[in-house]
């Protein structure tokens, strides 16, 4: 039994983080993918809940046939031991799948493989531009699975990230 980590933040997840995480099944039997900065949602870089993007995670994966546990990780602000919090909180894994420079340099020093997977369509699939597209009424829908649309429709998400992007300056009556 073969297990591989993948960490994101997830806000939204879209159709790179998919295509990835179809890519990681062809190598190893079950893929945990740890759901990064669990305690934030309702701010601007990080509209959602946990509990909503493991929602997006399982509803996007129903069809897959990909074995996956999504586990919610709190942030915990000290690099140097951030890799015993994430394996003193994930199921055990044997490799992990990354291209974050700090997420590759922090697995690496503790003697963990890691993988370095290529990205897909950087400038559309990408958690930045789709929160943008959402503020601005552009086409983000095109760039989730399907079954992300309807969880973000069901929690009225696009105008909850338009209400949280606002201050107190923008108020007018
Ligand atoms: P944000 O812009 O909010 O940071 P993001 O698109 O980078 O969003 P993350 O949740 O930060 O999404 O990404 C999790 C992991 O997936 C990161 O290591 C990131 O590099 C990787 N990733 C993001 N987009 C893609 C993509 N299009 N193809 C492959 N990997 C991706
Ligand atoms: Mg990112």
């Amino acid at each position: 039994m073969r297990r591989a980590f993948y960490i994101g933040r997830f806000q939204p997840f879209h159709l790179g983080h998919y295509s990835l995480i179809k890519d990681i099944a062809q190598d190893v039997d079950e893929v945990v993918i740890g759901i990064g900065s669990a305690q934030k949602s309702h701010e601007p870089k990080n509209p959602f809940t946990a509990g909503e993007r493991v929602m997006m995670i399982r509803h996007a994966l129903e069809d897959a046939d990909i074995k996956h546990y999504a586990i919610p990780l709190e942030d915990l602000q000290r690099n140097a031991v951030w890799v015993s919090h994430i394996i003193s909180m994930a199921p055990p894994f044997d490799v992990v799948y990354s291209n974050n420079p700090l997420v590759v340099r922090l697995f690496k020093e503790s003697g963990t493989p890691v993988e370095q997977p290529p990205m897909y369509q950087r400038e559309g699939y990408s958690g930045t531009e789709i929160r943008e597209r959402m503020l601005n009424d552009g086409d983000w829908q095109s760039l989730v699975p399907e079954a992300v649309v309807d969880v973000i429709d069901e929690i009225d998400g696009v105008n909850r990230l338009k209400s949280v992007s606002k201050s107190d300056k923008d108020y007018k009556d």
